[in-house]
């Protein structure tokens, strides 16, 4: 029997899938650092992730009559070999609709996931170069990332499903137009249909530094919503905040 580390199930999301309430499973392990990551007992494999095999996952989808959809997330879900199972056992055997967050480290895994998935998140922490050893905390370990969200990109865009990328908006990282232009022309040139830009919150961060940073504010998350929304005309931008949940970018905006 598959095993996995999770480090819980958590029922009843109304933001995870669009328009469904679905069931959300957090996977254990991160490749990445982002200093300010706000699931460090994931990303670190602390006392909160336990082993659980597949099917305990599957019977808790299916004993839950309000969800018509997962999420499986992390951490990185595709860290663990056997996420591959379960994505595969929820398809088959649940009927719920599923849909994956990934950070994009591992195309290859992400090439046999996709035919599972009906919806694909991929976080796109900053433009692809050298921004992303500060965005995810890699240091000179980032050009290796580089590549291989790169053979995720491509991977994606001859998939053809629906799927969406996203940026949580960092101050000093990526609280700049500049920067979340930069990424956009990234989200245009492999076809996402839909961008949207999260509001980092400085609350249980990966690195205490980030606990004393402001969230970005309404007004620079729609700023920047904008500028994305110049560089993606025909594609819909999003922005989601604390204050106002998710809120569509028009072109007249
Ligand atoms: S925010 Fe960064 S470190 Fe945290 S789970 Fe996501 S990719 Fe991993």
């Amino acid at each position: 029997m598959a095993e996995l580390k999770i480090a819980g199930i958590v029922d009843g999301s109304t933001l995870d899938y669009a328009g469904k309430v679905a069931a959300v499973i957090y996977l254990c392990g991160c490749p990445y650092r982002c200093p300010w990551c706000q699931n460090p007992e994931l990303v670190e494999q602390g006392e909160i992730c336990k082993t659980v095999d597949v099917d305990y996952i599957i019977s808790a989808l299916k004993d839950d009559f309000l969800i018509s959809a997962a999420c499986v997330t992390g951490g990185e879900p595709l860290m663990q070999k056997t996420c591959l199972e379960l994505l595969k056992a929820i398809k088959k055997e649940t009927g719920l609709l599923l849909k994956l967050d990934t950070n994009g480290y591992y195309p290859e895994m992400l090439a046999d996931a996709l035919p599972c998935v009906d919806r694909l998140s991929l976080d796109i922490k900053a433009p692809l170069g050298e921004e992303y050893a500060a965005a995810a905390g890699l240091g000179d370990k980032y050009p290796e990332a580089i590549v291989r969200i790169k053979k995720s990109l491509e991977t994606i865009k001859k998939w053809g499903g629906v799927s969406e990328a996203r940026t949580t908006v960092v101050p000093g990282i990526t609280d700049r137009k500049e920067v979340i232009e930069s990424i956009a022309r990234t989200v245009d040139e492999y076809g996402f249909p839909l961008y949207t830009l999260q509001q980092f919150r400085p609350m249980n961060t990966l690195d205490p530094a980030y606990m004393k940073k402001k969230s970005p504010s309404h007004a620079l998350m729609l700023e920047l919503g904008r500028a994305a929304k110049n560089i993606l005309p025909e594609k819909t931008v999003k922005i989601f905040t604390q204050l106002k949940g998710f809120e569509k970018i028009s072109s007249d905006a």
